[in-house]
């Protein structure tokens, strides 16, 4: 398929910025774990990195845009490379409905969409076969992940992402690398993964206790659970009422959740 004007091919409702840089494709191979030989990527649009990948990886590609998929299946039709090719067409949060993307380990390489990019990566951390998630996102969504406890930008997804393994904001990429270029920058984010994390109902705990970042956690608390069992739970775990949910490491998280849990209806999930 040739196309003329790839501004306007962009699809804005599948959240299509092509990377039209090859010195950041290859940032982005060079951030790779070693081990990282069977790979998932979501969202392949034109192939530019699939084809980088494919030089010594299997690689499963997810697409959804069916003139991408058209369009991939005749670029590798002929096997130019060392590794592997194989396409999915269709929505890749669909696939996860029915469990593991694939089924073994895999590690997920991507260019997200943005709009759909922290789904994605929580999708991730739930499947027990994926091991690591290196990603291009908003600048925005990458530093929230990569906060460490203490810092302002600390938040629900940071202590997720600590939760299982470690999250590394690896270098910023300008707008002007991509066609078209998108209104934020970007930034490409690893979170290797030590273990797979899935628990809605932390998920909700933690939305609540962020859900005033600037107030203090305890208040946020007791805006779903009992005052006296927040309190009592705080002098036991013997943390200061004034804390923030910011200064909260992810093992406080985990300790407060443990002890609160049960007062947690479906109706606070919500
Ligand atoms: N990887 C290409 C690159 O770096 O130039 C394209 C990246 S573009 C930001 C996002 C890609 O994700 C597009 O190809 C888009 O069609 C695809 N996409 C969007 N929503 C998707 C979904 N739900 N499932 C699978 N792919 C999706």
């Amino acid at each position: 398929m040739i196309i003329e004007n790839l501004a306007e091919f962009a699809s804005k409702k599948f959240g299509q910025n092509f990377l039209k840089s090859d010195y950041y494709l290859q940032q982005i191979i060079q951030a790779m774990p070693n081990d990282c030989l069977r790979v998932a990527e979501i969202g392949p649009g034109l192939g530019d990195l699939t084809k980088e990948l494919v030089k010594a990886r299997n690689v499963t590609a997810f697409e959804v845009d069916k003139r991408l998929c058209e369009h991939l299946t005749s670029e590798f039709e002929e096997p130019i490379h060392n590794g592997s090719f194989e396409l999915r067409c269709g929505d890749v949060l669909e696939r996860w409905e029915s469990g593991s993307l694939l089924d073994e380990p895999y590690h997920l390489v991507a260019n997200l969409p943005y709009y759909i990019a922290t789904n994605i990566i929580l999708k991730a951390f739930k499947d027990e076969h994926c091991r690591s998630v290196l990603v291009m996102v908003q600048k925005e969504v990458a530093v929230k992940f990569a906060a460490e406890a203490g810092e302002k930008a600390f938040s629900a997804l940071s202590v997720l992402a600590s939760t299982v393994g470690k999250a590394t904001l690896c270098f910023e990429v300008e707008r002007e690398a991509f066609v078209p270029p998108p209104n934020v920058t970007s930034a490409v984010l690893l979170i290797e993964k030590n273990r797979s994390f899935d628990d809605e109902k932390f998920e909700a705990f933690l939305k609540i206790a962020f859900s005033q970042p600037r107030k203090k956690l305890s208040k946020n608390l007791m805006t779903a659970f009992p005052k006296d069992l927040v309190e009592k739970t705080f002098a036991e775990l013997e943390l200061p009422s004034t804390m923030r949910p910011h200064e909260a490491g992810t093992s406080i998280y985990h300790h407060l959740y443990n002890e609160l849990k049960d007062n947690l209806d479906g109706k606070q999930q919500n």
